[in-house]
């Protein structure tokens, strides 16, 4: 089973309930008449598209224009375009999500999402039907928001750091490493630094300049290494390690050049102090 799958509504859910549960405060939707039904169904609101809180963006997004790829759920869209191209009311509501996405972007905002099944709208006409609804109980962040264009891409969980060394990569079960709890103790130990210098090498091998392993989650892929081993009293400090690409890294402990890359990086990490 897909995370998509999983992820598919399957139940008729109100909106109003939904968008309250993930946060958003919907008092107001009460009209003068009103009681919790009519709220409900307040036209003010309940056809919108994106909820905004000063720490929380809420967005309805169509279940099939959701595309899952080496298990991470993706959505692409671009309600600026949306806008142009439509008609009357559905203008300002694209607008309002085009903004929310801004503003989930440049605050670092979570993202709580409704996943909507039903009818998609096509052409103009026709309005989109919801048949099923639920509120996902994952958060999705923004993964790219063109400024330009108004195209975003969404994707499901927490944002990814950019870069990424071997240890991350095991963490996230690209590799097992036989001794799980030995690997996390070292991870954890010494996570800030790898993270510091995988950040000073802006992914690319600090040996040889060519750049890291492109991930399919987007992340470019480096090897921190200790010039000095830990093992041979070598600090755990920036200034002792580099990010390598695999095949520096390799021959750095295991190629008859050793002592040589040895030397030269030790005369980067001078010249960089
Ligand atoms: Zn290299
Ligand atoms: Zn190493």
């Amino acid at each position: 089973m897909t995370i998509l799958d999983e992820i598919k509504p399957t139940r008729r859910q109100r909106l109003y309930d939904l968008v309250r549960d993930a946060g958003i405060d919907v008092s107001h939707w009460e009209t003068t008449k009103g009681n919790s039904s009519s709220a409900a169904s307040n036209p003010k609101y309940c056809y919108n598209w994106s909820f905004v809180r000063d720490d929380v963006v809420v967005l309805n997004l169509w279940h099939q224009e959701m595309e899952e790829t080496e298990g991470v759920v993706r959505c692409a869209l671009n309600p600026r375009e949306t806008a142009r191209q439509d008609t009357c009311v559905r203008v300002a509501r694209a607008q309002q999500m085009d903004l929310a996405l801004r503003q989930a972007k440049m605050a670092h905002l979570p993202i709580r999402v409704i996943i909507n099944a039903g009818a998609r709208k096509k052409a103009s006409g026709n309005t989109s039907q919801v048949k099923h609804r639920l509120l996902d109980s994952v958060e999705w962040s923004v993964e790219s928001y063109d400024t330009l264009t108004g195209h975003c891409t969404l994707a499901r969980g927490k944002p990814q750091p950019v870069f990424i060394d071997q240890f991350t990569a095991w963490a996230e079960g690209f590799e097992s490493p036989k001794k799980k709890t030995v690997t996390t103790e070292v991870t954890e130990r010494c996570s800030k630094v790898r993270r510091q210098v995988l950040e000073r090498a802006n992914g690319y091998c600090e040996y040889c300049k060519s750049p890291g392993l492109n991930t399919p989650t987007g992340q470019i892929f480096l090897e921190t290494h200790h010039v000095i081993p830990l093992s041979e009293g070598g600090p755990d400090k920036p200034d002792n390690v580099v990010a390598l690409c695999p095949n520096h890294h390799r021959e750095a402990h295991h190629g008859a050049t050793q002592d040589s890359i040895r030397q030269q990086l030790l005369a980067h990490l001078k010249t960089i102090a």
